[in-house]
């Protein structure tokens, strides 16, 4: 038996009343059936990446972002920062960069 998760885009109702002009509203993610076929997606966990104030040698809060793993939030921030201001780049480096969960940064607050 194939798995089956419930439809998030309807959350398994099959109907999503904002569409109701168009095709009656059946929810064209799962064409109305409320469930989807496979493996439910893993949701991302939001993590807050760390990096280091030039000017302070200091740790700081740099980018919040939402990712499956620390890894893959890290390389979302270092793609935000290539991007960047030469002048933030000048002043943060993400060399040393670290994320922490959300969650556990809660719990040590
Ligand atoms: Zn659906």
């Amino acid at each position: 038996m194939a798995d089956t998760y419930k439809c998030p885009k309807c959350n398994g109702s099959g109907y999503l009343s904002c569409y109701a002009g168009i095709a009656n509203g059946i929810c064209f993610s799962c064409a109305g059936a409320g469930v989807k076929v496979g493996k439910a997606p893993v949701p991302g966990v939001k993590w807050a990446i760390f990096g280091i104030d030039r000017n302070t040698g200091e740790r700081a809060r740099l980018y919040n972002v939402t990712a499956k793993s620390e890894k893959a939030a890290v390389n979302k921030a270092q793609g935000t920062w290539a991007n960047a201001s030469a002048a933030f780049k000048d002043q943060y480096s993400l060399a040393t960069a670290f994320a922490v969960k959300w969650s556990e940064l809660e719990i040590a607050a």
